[in-house]
């Protein structure tokens, strides 16, 4: 019998993947096929039992359906077990270690939720009269402090609602900005080390993309910065700088960057997406940055993924504080005012515009001030300081079997190793991402970010054990040693032990099915469906 390296037994036997038997239903004991809920459900039947009103008028006059939504109903029990299937195929961070690089996945804290859910925060709504819900705005107003203390800035626009909506944000206030200077600069300047949204943002708004390059060292190169600002002298809007960098790397010349940046009459729009490595460590502001987003789903651990809800509030200097977006809570002698039109703006207050319908997500609000509240600035700090230890205790224990790009230096809050380790031994990038979903580990980010070939990115974050990462390193060790010692077969074909094995990702992202089409009776027959 097969064991484990603790010495238990291991549940596949002595079983290759190739000799797992077929099973008739094609469930595997707890993993279970499940079609789709309209293979499942019926148009016919509804899970509710309901009698049709009578003597209803529709008042929706030509706006009424005419034909049924064709929705599947469903028993309660039937509903249940199907999404509870499908959940059981999903990898979480619940479930195991996520080391998605750039991403944080991280613990959430359960009395996060808990806040989150309290009546006065969970079940209002935003059309709600201010009189009505003071709490909540009150709890907007202390998060937005905080945030600026944390970043030492003067002001924070709550509403956007992801890192990427932030970006836009900072960057709106950026132009509205050098309209109200008269001025109509046409380029922002993007470092190669910067994230991918970065530069996306830029062009959303119009502006030319100048990317800089990055030195040997993954940082950016500040004399080619020089070099590009004095070339395009007057017609730069601002720089976009990702710090720390996607390569996990602090940008040690900031501070420098910041001061060519204002002296070109531009601003510095900072991604602080991964603030999460120096809270509590260092003050954007104090480096002279004039915007920058923080994910709260990244640093104060608000849940992420699958599209949100996300939240992505954009902290702003002094120069940019006057055009944050509507609406924003003001604090004047008659206590918390919530300004939501130019009409009841003031004289220093110069709104370019609005990002979000309402306030943005108060469920992410509560669990970003609950987070903070139970930490303490302490145990902020403390975060910091674990998740970079984390990354750097996988960077240690990994180092002497993958390549670091950019050599043994310490990384910060995620470690970014290149393929160079698997030359010559016919297991690709991809392949050995695969088949650490057979270990039962999310692969890392893979081929991100695009500076280094190969890439494969580590953020372990702060929330993982001692235990947890020495068996991360010590799975990642035997997966290298055997793509090392030739052993292409446990790659080539990975995964073999997930419900589905690889699939067409290409195919899927060119040409994606969206849509469910009822099969044509005709065309299936019983062994085909
Ligand atoms: C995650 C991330 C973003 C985008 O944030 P979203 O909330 O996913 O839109 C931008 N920049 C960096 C550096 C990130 O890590």
């Amino acid at each position: 019998m097969s064991m484990n390296h603790q010495g238990r037994p291991t549940s596949a036997g002595e079983l290759t993947p190739s000799m797992l038997p077929k099973t008739f239903t094609g469930n595997r004991a707890l993993d279970m096929e499940e079609p789709l809920i309209f293979e499942v459900g019926s148009f016919e039947t509804v899970g509710v039992d309901l009698d049709v009103p009578e003597d209803v008028e529709l008042e929706l006059g030509k706006h009424a359906r005419s034909k049924p939504v064709d929705l599947p109903g469903l028993a309660e029990p039937e509903a249940m077990r199907h999404y509870v299937r499908l959940s059981r195929n999903n990898y979480a961070i619940d479930s195991g270690l996520y080391p998605l690089g750039s991403c944080t996945m991280k613990h959430n804290p359960r009395l996060n939720e808990k806040m989150a859910r309290l009546p006065g925060f969970g079940d209002i709504h935003p059309l709600q009269p201010l009189s009505t819900v003071p709490g909540a705005i009150e709890l907007i107003d202390e998060l937005a402090h905080w945030l600026m203390t944390m970043t030492g800035t003067s002001a924070v626009a709550m509403s956007p609602k992801a890192g990427a909506h932030g970006e836009l944000c900072g960057m709106m206030a950026i132009k509205a900005a050098h309209k109200a200077a008269g001025r109509d600069p046409k380029i922002v300047l993007v470092p190669e080390s910067a994230h991918g949204t970065n530069p996306a943002t830029a062009a959303l708004l119009g502006y030319k993309v100048v990317s800089i390059d990055a030195k040997e060292d993954g940082t950016v190169d500040f004399d080619a910065l020089k070099d590009t600002i004095a070339a395009h002298e007057g017609n730069i809007a601002g720089i976009m700088l990702t710090n720390p960098n996607t390569c996990g790397l602090f940008e040690r010349d900031i501070m420098e960057i910041a001061e060519a940046i204002h002296a070109a009459d531009a601003y510095f729009y900072c991604d602080g997406a991964n603030f999460n490595a120096i809270v509590g460590k260092a003050r954007p502001g104090d480096l002279g940055v004039d915007a920058m987003h923080i994910n709260l789903h990244k640093t104060f651990s608000t849940p992420h993924g699958g599209g949100g809800p996300g939240s992505g509030p954009v902290v702003l200097s002094d120069r940019l504080a006057a055009f944050a977006p509507l609406p924003f809570i003001r604090k004047g002698k008659d206590g918390i005012e919530l300004i939501e039109t130019e009409a009841q703006t003031q004289d220093n207050e110069q709104p370019f515009g609005r990002m979000t319908a309402f306030h943005g997500q108060m469920g992410m609000y509560v669990r970003a001030l609950s987070y903070m509240m139970s930490h303490g600035s302490d145990g902020l700090k403390q975060a910091s300081e674990d998740a970079v230890l984390n990354a750097n205790y996988v960077r240690v224990g990994l180092q002497d079997l993958m390549s670091l790009p950019f050599g043994e230096r310490p990384c910060m809050h995620e470690v970014l190793f290149d393929d160079s380790f698997l030359k010559d031994t016919g297991v690709t990038t991809l392949d050995f991402a695969k088949a650490m979903i057979d270990e039962g580990y999310h692969p890392m980010t893979m081929y991100f970010p695009l500076v280094v070939h190969g890439a494969m990115l580590i953020e372990p974050t702060e929330s993982e054990s001692r235990a947890s990462l020495d068996l991360f390193t010590a799975t990642m060790r035997d997966l290298v040693m055997s793509a090392q010692r030739g052993d292409v077969e446990r790659f080539a074909g990975a995964p073999y032990l997930s419900p589905r094995r690889r699939l067409n990702e290409t195919l899927a992202a060119r040409k994606p099915v969206l849509k469910w089409t009822a099969p044509d009776p005709a065309s299936v027959s019983p062994a085909s469906s």
